[in-house]
Order: structure tokens, then sequence, then C-alpha cells
């Protein structure tokens, strides 16, 4: 790498802050020069506010009035595979740079001077009696040499008591002193054994770590079912980077970023990795932030986000459970974290492991088209077996109302209850009832601000609108008649169908899991944690619980509602509910205990239903791809959405037809425009929405028009607008 361009004190140079302004404008070098992107604090009207260093100043303003850089922050300058990385990024989801910088540094306190805390390092005393909690103080210490660390990371890593190690620093064994708070992570050790990995993930994971030594680009999916030894076989490419002297980045869903999984990685490595997530304080980001743009972090394990951070010299990036639908960003930025890793590791020489049990059909046909490489792990690991497969046809089973378990699953529940095994009962939605109705007028109670219906939420004891989170008490009379006590709940969700197993099986220990009971993510991890530790009989979740965790004595899962997701106009809806059905199945019998997945279904004969009961995924996938081929869809065609959106419908849906009308820049590349069409959810946070498609063929040059089309727009009044690269929602 040629060395980075320095500015002498005075030269024009050019700084993108994060605010919105289009451009990055020029200012003077300040006092000792700056290096090209350097972290500064520029005058802006009568504020201070934070820039970055972009290169040269342009020269298109007044000399007389350039105002020079305030001061050079104490951070690593952004290096030119970061920048150029937002540059493109910010092309690609046609986002303005400021707004790709601001995702940039989102840690706070980035321009305060470093504060201190308390850290003990070897002193030069012998102590005046030797204990073997004392040794162990002094040997972990002679293990790391030259580094300090506080009063709890040394308790920890040496396994004794606070105690100890003050008597130590009261005898001068050990110097007490105050060094700045954002320390270097503790170094992580590759050359720790791993588990001894079968045939087949020995072979997946050299295939990784030679693509990782190589220090090239490339993108590799690594398909293996649930259970079959992902994480064991990425960890070894982790190790790779780390001997390659590389850091290396671990996304995740945040809820699959549980204490399990840093006690794993911690195993193999020796040492916690850096955990970038939304419940880290402002102090953890802060470190975190720093040390990644230093070298003081060699791993971070993230939420997606953790893409963004700045890393000098990124070797790998894993992304784990890569078709997760929340790997795409549907606020503010709309960017998809799993495209923009490969862009970023493609920019910075990276490789790109993006795992799942069940790929996103965008990542299979790239696997095909040969664009990414493709590691298969087929077997279970040890006696694991998948778990064998069943619909329950519900047209054959009688139901009382208002319940949900069939009497063939009732028996299958009770059989597992009787060996002592655990069970769990799967529905995909939140609170007791999605509908409340008024039995005396027919009236449902739906949100203020959206369209949408409030969910009763009993645990909560109130109603709540899944769209904007508003919540209200249940009311005692119904709001539209006035006429008491005729509010019935309509349908089930998750609280409902445990109230029904407590009824059910009432010798039984039921836990439910659904995101709005526990006031933490944290909370929820922790509650995961003692349920697989056998804290419950039958678990009953939401979606969250088919995310990564593990349970061991876990032998049956019963799926209460297959059909769920096959209803709906959405592209994707298939493909969802495939993955989701096939991941909730691949929590049954993970251990020695072979495992049962029964599906509840009224459509037993669907493709997607039949396709996940014969297990043949590549016919489901080799279907699916056919049918987007023949419709020109993604990722054989290309699509944007659009979402005009207004206080009041008409402004909204006039600029949209605006657009409509004028598509010529659009039509130059071939593509065709759909709506403008009151989106699926037509209002949402009291805002109404309009929304048009737009479908391209796979090669052609979309933002470009896209940016042109649009750009011939006025907004009238509040008309906001925003566009979606490759929609993952149509909502
Ligand atoms: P996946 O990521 O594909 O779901 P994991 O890597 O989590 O699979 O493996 C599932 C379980 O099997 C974990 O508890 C893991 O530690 C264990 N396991 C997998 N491979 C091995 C191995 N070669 N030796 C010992 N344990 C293994
Ligand atoms: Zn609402």
């Amino acid at each position: 790498m040629p060395p980075p361009s320095f500015f002498p004190q005075g030269a024009l140079v050019s700084v993108l802050t994060t605010q919105p302004l289009g451009r990055a404008l020029d200012y003077r070098a300040p006092e000792g020069g700056c290096f090209v992107g350097a972290f500064v604090e520029v005058p802006l009207g009568p504020r201070k506010v934070l820039g970055v260093v972009w290169g040269a100043g342009r020269g298109d303003y007044d000399p007389a009035k350039v105002r020079a850089v305030l001061r050079v922050l104490d951070a690593a300058p952004m290096g030119a595979p970061m920048r150029q990385f937002l540059e493109r990024a910010a092309d690609y989801t046609l986002t303005p740079l400021p707004a790709m910088l601001r995702l940039a540094t989102r840690a706070p306190g980035l321009g305060d001077p470093p504060s201190m805390r308390r850290v003990f390092r070897i002193g030069s005393a012998t102590p005046d009696k030797m204990t073997k909690a004392r040794r162990q103080v002094l040997g972990a210490l002679a293990e790391y040499g030259d580094l300090a660390f506080t009063l709890k990371e040394l308790a920890d890593l040496a396994g004794v008591s606070a105690g100890v190690i003050k008597g130590l620093a009261a005898q001068g064994a050990l110097l007490e002193e105050d060094s700045p708070r954002d320390l270097p992570f503790m170094p992580l050790d590759p050359a720790r054994p791993g588990k001894a990995l079968t045939a087949d993930q020995q072979a997946a994971a050299q295939a990784l770590a030679a693509a990782v030594a190589g220090k090239r680009y490339g993108t590799t999916l690594l398909r293996g079912v649930t259970g079959s030894g992902k994480t064991e076989v990425y960890l070894e490419a982790v190790a790779a980077a780390l001997r390659a002297g590389r850091q290396a980045l671990v996304l995740l869903p945040e809820i699959a970023l549980t204490s399990e999984f840093l006690t794993r990685v911690q195993a193999r490595f020796g040492a916690r990795p850096a955990e970038w997530h939304s419940g880290a304080t402002m102090t953890q980001r802060r470190r975190i932030w720093r040390m990644v743009g230093q070298g003081g972090a060699q791993l971070v394990i993230g939420a997606r986000s953790a893409l963004f951070l700045p890393f000098q010299d990124l070797g790998l990036i894993v992304v784990d459970e890569e078709h997760d639908t929340s790997y795409k960003q549907e606020e503010g930025v709309l960017y998809n974290a799993r495209d923009m890793a490969v862009l970023r590791a493609s920019i910075c020489g990276a490789q790109v492991v993006l795992a799942s049990a069940t790929p996103s059909l965008e990542s299979w046909a790239n696997a095909q088209a040969g664009k990414y490489r493709r590691l298969d792990l087929t077997a279970r690991f040890g006696a694991a077996t998948l778990p064998q497969m069943q619909p329950i046809d519900m047209r054959a089973e009688t139901l009382p109302r208002d319940a949900w378990i069939s009497p063939s699953l009732q028996q299958a529940v009770e059989a597992r209850l009787e060996r002592g095994e655990q069970a769990m009962l799967f529905m995909n939605r939140r609170g007791y009832a999605p509908i409340t109705l008024c039995r005396a007028c027919g009236h449902q109670i739906g949100c203020d601000h959206c369209d949408a219906r409030m969910v009763e939420h009993r645990f909560l004891n109130r109603l709540m609108c899944h769209q904007c989170g508003e919540t209200k008490p249940m009311p005692e009379v119904c709001p539209s008649c006035e006429v008491a006590g005729k509010l019935a709940a309509v349908g089930p969700g998750v609280e409902r169908l445990g109230e029904e197993a407590a009824a059910r099986f009432p010798q039984a220990r039921i836990a439910t899991l659904s995101s709005d009971m526990y006031g933490t993510a944290r909370a929820l991890k922790a509650e995961i944690e003692s349920i697989a530790q056998g804290a419950a009989d039958i678990v009953i979740g939401t979606q969250l619980v088919a995310k990564g965790h593990n349970f061991p004595n876990l032998t049956l899962v019963g799926v209460i509602d297959a059909d769920l997701g096959l209803q709906g106009s959405d592209l994707r809806a298939a493909e969802r509910t495939f993955q989701l059905m096939r991941q909730v199945a691949g929590r049954a019998g993970r251990a020695e205990k072979p495992g049962q997945a029964l599906l509840q279904t009224f459509q037993p004969e669907h493709p997607v239903i039949r396709a996940i009961i014969a297990g043949d995924e590549e016919a489901f996938w080799q279907a699916q791809a056919a049918e987007r081929e023949a419709a020109q869809m993604p990722p054989f065609g290309r699509l944007a959405g659009i979402i005009l959106s207004a206080g009041a419908a008409a402004p909204a849906f006039e600029a949209g037809q605006v657009l409509a009308r004028h598509d010529g820049p659009l039509r130059a590349i071939g593509a065709v425009v759909f709506g403008p069409a009151p989106a699926p959810i037509a209002r949402v946070r009291g805002r109404h929405r309009v929304r048009l498609l737009v479908k391209a063929p796979k090669g052609a040059p979309l933002q470009a028009a896209l940016a042109a089309w649009v750009r011939g727009l006025r907004l009238q009044g509040d008309v906001r607008l925003a566009i979606d690269i490759d929609p993952q929602s149509f909502y």
C-alpha cells in the first residue's frame, strides 16, 4: 500500500462530516498537519462537528472564507479501503455519504480524551508467602507478559477472588496504576487446539483456512444442517485469519449472540472476543470502536452494524445464519449486511463465509453460478440425526373451539413428558390473540396511527400495535358501541397457546418465550439458557427459539401453524416458510436422542410443505429458482422499492404519479415501474404510505437510472421518499 498522503498545515483538505450536507467541504489542515483519513473536528456554522479528511481540497470555495480544522482526534485514521467501502456502499444503496459515515462512527465520545481506569500489572517485590491462589495470579500475568488488567479481568483470568489481587498489590508484588480505559482486548491464541473434527468438517475447515491464508477476496457458502458443526468449521477460518495477523468479524443475528456462543469462542481461543451488540454500554462501544481501529481487537462478534466498524486489516467476515431477515436494515439507511459484507471483503481482500442450514435463494444461486464456492456439511455431528418430519393433517383432527393443539400432537407431547424429555411448541405469533372483536357490534380494535389491528398482550395487560409499538390498556367497553363485557379474543398467539398447554398438560413445567415478555435481550437469553439446562418440560416460543440455541434434551417440535407463512403475496413467502420450518425442526434431537418434528397443516399437499417433509432441499431450491427465473425476479432480475410517505394520503400519491409518468430514465435501461399503490400497510406511525416497485433486467445500471429518475422530482410539503434496493419486505 502506498503511504497515506499527508497535508501540511494550511493545505486545503476536503472533509466529509456526518452532517446532511450533500458533499465534503474544504478546510485548511491544522497546526502539525494531518493525514488523509484522519478523524477531525471542524467548525460548521456556529457548531463543531465530527468529520474525516477525505482527500485534497477541491479549491472551489472562496479561499478567504475557508476555515481551519480545529483539531485532529486521538483515533487511528480511517484507511483507504474503509473510505472506499463507504463510498461504494453509499452508491449501491443510494444513500448520501454523510449518512454512511454516521453508521461508521456509531460510538460515543470519539472526540473525548481517553478516560482512565485502575489496572494491575506485575511488580518487582516478592510476596511474603506464596499461596496457590497467588501463584495463579502471577502465573497468569507472566503468560501475558507486559499486559495490565482490571481487577475483575485479572480475577477472572486467574480464577481467584479480588482479595488475593489486592493483597498482592499491598505488598508490591503487583503494581496498581491508572491507564486509559480503552485497553486492547486480550490476545486470542489460534494455536490452542480446537475440537477434533470429523473428516467432512476437516475438509471444509482446511479449504476455508487456505482461502483466508491466501489474503484475497472470495466468498464461500457453508451449508450444513443445524448441528453439523458449521460453527466449529468457521472458527478454524477465524484461526487462520489470526495466524495471518489479520482481523476477523463474525456477524450473527442479534438474538443468536448468546453467552453460550461466546463461551465456545473463548474455549477455542483462550480469551473473550470483542462483543458488539445493542446491549453494549457506551464505554464498551467506544472501546471496541477504538481498538478495532488500532488493531487492539482481533476478533469482533457482533450484530449487523458491526460491519461498519473501522477495521484496519480485515481478513475474514463470517455471516452466520446468512438467510436471516434481520441482516436487512429496514429503517434509516436501508442496507443488507450480508451483501455489504461481500462488498467490504472484495475491497480489502478478505474472505467471506456465509453459513446457513437453509441458505437464501440469492446465495444458493450465486453458488450455482460459480460466483461463490460451496462447501457442504452433510451429517450431523456425533449421534445427532436429523429429526423425522411428519405432517399432521388438520382436516382429519377434531379440536374444540379456541384450541390449537391437535389430539395427535397432544399424544406425542405426552410421550415425551413420560420419558422426561423436552417438547417445543412453535407458533410465530407474539401476544395472546391477534384480534380483539366486539361480539355486540363486530368492531375490531385497531391502531390509531397505523392500518393494523391491535394485538392483545395479556402478560402486559395491554393491546399493542406490532407496526409502531403503540400500546393502550385493554378497554372495559367496546370503543365503537360502548357495550361492556362483549370484547373477545380471536385467534391464537404464543401466550394463549401457553394457556392451552397449561390446561392440557397440568403436570408439566411450561415456559413461554416471546421477546416482549422479557425486559432485555439479556434476560431473554438467560431464560433460554436455563431452559436448555432443563428448567422446563415444554417450551412455547415464537421465531426467537428458531435461532441457534442448543436444547440437548429436546426431542419433539410441534409446529402449530405450518401454513402461516404460505399466505400473503410476499415473493419470499415460500422460502421463508421453508427456512423457518427447517430451522425449528432442527432444534429437535441435537444430542444423542433422535428428534421428531410434527407440522400441523391444512395443506399437506402444498409443494413447500412437501419439500419440508421430504427434506429435499435441492429440489426445493431448483423449483423456486425456476419460478423466479421465469418471472425475471431476483436473483435473476433486479428490484427496487420506492416508498413515499406523508401526513396525508393525497400528496404522497401525487408524488408517486409524477414519478410513474416520468419514467424515461428507467425505460432507457429496460426497467418497468409498477404503481403507485397504497402500501400493504398503508399507514404507519400516522404517515400514509405509497409504494412503487421498479423491476429491471439483471445487468442493468439500476442505481444510476434511479438516481436520475428521482432527481427530477420536487417533493412537496412533508412528503418523504425512500429507496429500497433489493427489497426484502414489501409492506
Ligand atoms: P452448527 O453451527 O452447524 O449448528 P455447531 O458447530 O454448533 O453446529 O455444532 C453442534 C454441536 O456439536 C456443538 O455443541 C458442537 O460443539 C458439537 N460439535 C460439532 N462438531 C464437533 C466435533 N468435531 N467435536 C466435538 N463436538 C462437535
Ligand atoms: Zn400502530
